[in-house]
């Protein structure tokens, strides 16, 4: 180490000095002593680091506490946060997938603040089953003789593949082996289910007879996965779901279906049609359906198995079961979001919603609120231009990827900001956060997925971007 280093590490702030700045006090009644002191030894080590490898050559005493203060900042907010949705995207997988009717909301406050009747039976006064308070709700919204449910959907398909055909064979179609979101691909779990995969078909066209023709002794199970986040266009064949069960029935086989989005029913909307219900599967033949709960059903994070008596029963016994079960606050949540689908409510759960929410609608509000919005520019002398645009929203979760929806957003242009890219910074970056889209370079909040309530508080985030205030 030469001199000038040594020279440079002899400078560095002491803890002492350090603690003694005037806005310590505050950060160690957010965060504690331990905290403020191990945040303030990580940045002076960063630079210590910095002087020895020489990308750093001068001391900046005010960079550097400015840099601790930033980051101690940072970690004395809460970390998950609400944020206003303005990209159009309504299971939007980054942003929580789906928000909770407050019928659910209640019933998680509920079992949250007191104890609850999770693992307990009243009338026999001893131990009860968590997945007793959603077997019969499943069972009447699917038609299932018995249902099952896992933290999410991955959970489930691992579950029902390691339960039913571990150091067997399952016959899946080239064109199924999918990838969902990052790290759920169809091949890796089948080998992590302990299971040994049998591909047949081509990625655009498999019949029946594929399937039939791959069968052994060795087999266990006929898979079938929703292609969920593609579509092939074109030339494109699978089997109907009654050949591949009357296949199933004739060789003793179990024939699983992991169907992704959930659908229990049908949804009303021009473009949504075509994708089968949960009802619809296992009316057709499928022994075990696996779907999410918080996709299209729009409930809390949860994967459903429902199907076959026997199948359900192994399943439950299962020894990974305890590994994935699910926490009470989200079975409460899911609970009250079945018990609306049964009263016939589900159109009010938050997502079936948004989904149906109509063009002339969203582009009424987003009239209103372009409206508020030049108020509130024109007030500050704000140079500026808001429109109402159309644009298309879109499912999201994986779901109809080829159906975009027809919405509107407000569309947003502020010089003094700058590019679409840095205005949506700016509103990230902002309270509340705002994640908006961008088209054209304009900035742009689409209106379906923004709720009526949080209105009000996008023009309060649009104040504070315009005053150069982050949170
Ligand atoms: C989304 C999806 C999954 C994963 O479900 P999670 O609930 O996110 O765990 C699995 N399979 C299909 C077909 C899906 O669409």
């Amino acid at each position: 180490m030469n001199d000038a280093i040594r020279n440079l590490l002899r400078q560095l702030p002491s803890m002492d000095e350090l603690l003694a700045l005037p806005w310590v006090p505050e950060m160690e009644e957010r965060l504690g002593r331990d905290a403020v002191k191990g945040t303030f030894s990580e940045v002076v080590g960063e630079w210590r680091q910095a002087f020895r490898e020489g990308t750093r050559e001068a001391l900046d005493r005010e960079s550097l506490t400015e840099e601790a203060r930033a980051r101690l900042e940072t970690r004395s907010r809460r970390s998950l946060r609400r944020v206003l949705n303005g990209t159009g995207v309504v299971v939007h997988t980054n942003l929580g997938r789906s928000l909770l009717p407050p019928q659910a909301v209640e019933a998680v406050r509920e079992v949250a603040l007191g104890y609850s009747t999770l693992e307990y039976s009243l009338e026999e006064g001893k131990r009860g089953h968590r997945n007793d308070h959603v077997e019969w709700l499943l069972c009447q919204a699917t038609g299932a003789e018995k249902a099952l449910v896992a933290n999410n959907n991955a959970a489930a398909v691992l579950l029902g593949l390691a339960g039913l055909a571990a150091g067997r064979e399952v016959i899946v179609s080239r064109g199924e082996l999918v990838e969902i979101g990052g790290s759920f691909r169809i091949p890796e779990i089948l080998s992590f289910a302990g299971a040994k995969m049998v591909e047949v078909g081509t990625t655009n066209r498999t019949r029946v007879e594929d399937y039939a023709g791959a069968v052994t002794d060795q087999t266990a199970l006929l898979l079938k996965v929703h292609p969920s986040n593609y579509r092939i266009e074109g030339f494109h064949q699978v089997p109907a779901r009654e050949e591949l069960a009357a296949l199933a029935r004739e060789r003793e086989l179990t024939f699983m279906e992991d169907l992704g989005s959930g659908l229990l029913a049908p949804p009303n909307h021009p473009g949504l049609e075509g994708e089968p219900t949960v009802r619809q599967c296992l009316h057709a033949g499928v022994d075990l359906v696996t779907f999410s709960g918080d996709k299209l059903l729009g409930g809390p994070q949860i994967g459903a198995l429902v199907g076959r008596h026997a199948l359900v029963d192994r399943l439950k016994r299962h020894p990974l079961m305890r590994a994935f079960r699910v926490d009470k606050m989200t079975l409460a949540a899911f609970e009250a979001i079945l018990r609306m689908e049964l009263r016939g409510e589900g159109g009010q759960i938050p997502t079936s919603r948004m989904l149906h929410l109509e063009e002339g609608e969203l582009k009424a509000r987003a009239s209103r609120l372009a409206a508020r919005c030049r108020r509130v520019l024109k007030a500050r002398n704000e140079e500026s231009w808001v429109g109402v645009v159309p644009v298309e929203d879109a499912v999201g979760g994986g779901a109809f990827p080829a159906t975009p929806l027809p919405g509107y957003a407000v569309a947003l242009r502020l010089p003094r900001i700058g590019s679409a890219g840095r205005i949506q910074e700016r509103f990230r970056l902002g309270e509340p956060p705002v994640v908006l889209g961008a088209e054209d370079d304009l900035a742009c909040l689409h209106l379906r997925t923004l709720q009526r309530e949080e209105e009000s508080l996008f023009l309060k985030a649009l104040e504070r971007v315009l005053e150069g205030r982050g949170r």
